[in-house]
């Protein structure tokens, strides 16, 4: 059986950067996460990849008067504008999501909270406050319950409160399929992201959710060229920027080529990452790639809903998620 091969976008905008002061990562306007998204779609309507876009429910609005109640703590919609897509497209994108919808490829519109909250960090009342209100702006615009959820930053909630809001596949760091709580060290950390090979972890189900596991850092754009309008960590400038770009190339194609040797790869970033020339090229590249090898039966490309299928195909009784963690050599 071909692996699978899972690409998660987080269309969250302002929403995952106000709280951490880094709006300015985003463009004037948004004007390039506009445009980079339509450019990817275009390049999935040619090769036929569906993607899971991780949407920030608040995004569908058009407008709002800036509080939406809720468990929150007091201040937590401070944040959020009040105004209108026209005077603050950080906060409000149904222009994006309709985009998303209009195309012929049949993308996963799946939730990423409501309001960006951090799972863990809040009480899970409020986690089913937001995925309750996910459901109702997804009703409002005809469209079904997600079935998935991105958790912001990785903050993983408990299994009760996601299948109580109709959630059956979650994203997971894959760290923790290993047993393992977070990478060792900092150093450790990005060298890992530069040269590590692709892990691939079968999506497993756990409590009654399938996880599928990602790297808890960035894949599809990488950390190590400029993400937005920020530029890479000072730790990989020295590296000339075009051996960078060859080496994303390279660790796009060698995740797909591992999915092909039996694993699953996750790749994800945030719609912002991608959203420059640095990036966009090798992604670009990696899309007619994937393809390619799909159209050949080495891979399969399936969006977050479809996972539970493919946990259900994989054998029963097997391995744990730590023993199923395959890293795969070219
Ligand atoms: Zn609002
Ligand atoms: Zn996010």
């Amino acid at each position: 059986m071909p692996g699978t091969v899972t690409i998660s976008i987080e269309l969250e905008l302002g929403w995952g950067l106000a709280t951490y002061g880094k709006l300015d990562k985003l463009s004037e306007g948004r004007a390039a996460e506009t445009r980079y998204l339509s450019r990817l779609l275009e390049r999935c309507d040619d090769h036929d990849v569906p993607i899971t876009f991780d949407v920030v429910g608040h995004l569908f609005h058009e407008h709002c008067a800036g509080h939406h109640g809720g468990p929150h703590a007091d201040d937590w919609w401070d944040v959020d504008p009040g105004t209108s897509v026209d005077e603050d497209p950080a906060f409000y994108a149904p222009d994006l999501i309709e985009d998303i919808r209009s195309r012929r490829t049949a993308h996963e519109l799946c939730t990423h909270t409501y309001s960006h909250v951090e799972c863990d960090a809040v009480d899970p009342a409020v986690v089913a406050w937001e995925l309750d209100r996910c459901r109702r702006v997804h009703e409002r615009n005809g469209l079904p319950a997600a079935t998935s959820i991105v958790p912001p930053r990785h903050g993983l909630t408990p299994s009760e409160t996601l299948l109580d809001g109709g959630i059956r596949v979650e994203r997971v760091p894959h760290y923790r399929a290993r047993g393992e709580r977070r990478p060792a060290t900092p150093v450790r950390k990005l060298t890992e992201i530069l040269f590590e090979r692709h892990p691939s972890a079968s999506p497993c189900e756990v409590d009654g959710v399938v996880e599928t596991y990602s790297p808890e850092y960035t894949t599809l754009a990488v950390p190590y060229l400029r993400t937005g309008r920020y530029p890479p960590h000072p730790v990989y400038q020295p590296i000339p920027r075009a051996v960078r770009r060859r080496l994303h190339a390279w660790n796009l194609r060698r995740g797909v080529d591992a999915a092909a040797a039996g694993g699953d790869v996750h790749f994800w970033c945030h719609l912002y990452d991608l959203a420059n020339e640095q990036q966009w090229p090798q992604i670009d590249d990696f899309l007619g790639y994937l393809a390619k090898r799909r159209d050949h039966g080495a891979v399969e490309i399936r969006p977050m809903r479809e996972l539970p299928a493919v946990c259900e195909a994989s054998e029963p009784d097997a391995v744990e998620p730590a023993e199923q963690l395959g890293i795969v050599i070219e």
